[in-house]
């Protein structure tokens, strides 16, 4: 058997905690990340005024037309 010291076995102890704290803390960053991205979908658009077709948030109550910068409402 392999001798370990005292204090060998507690910086072998504290270094797989930290370890796995970053490997923790790592997964729920890239899981965030992921969830954040599906959460912001986009909706096509036709604008009232001059019948441009635009992406927006569908989300927003209204919704700024990039061509002509009217404001739309986001009838669902
Ligand atoms: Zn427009």
């Amino acid at each position: 058997m392999i001798e370990v010291s005292p204090d060998t076995a507690c910086m072998i102890y504290l270094g797989s905690a930290i370890i796995a704290l970053i490997t923790i803390w790592l997964y729920q960053h890239k899981y965030s990340k992921k969830s954040e991205k599906s959460s912001f979908s986009t909706k096509h658009f036709s604008c009232e005024f001059c019948h441009a077709t635009y992406l927006d948030n569908p989300v927003k109550p209204f919704t700024r037309c990039p061509e002509c910068q009217s404001l739309n409402k986001n009838t669902g």
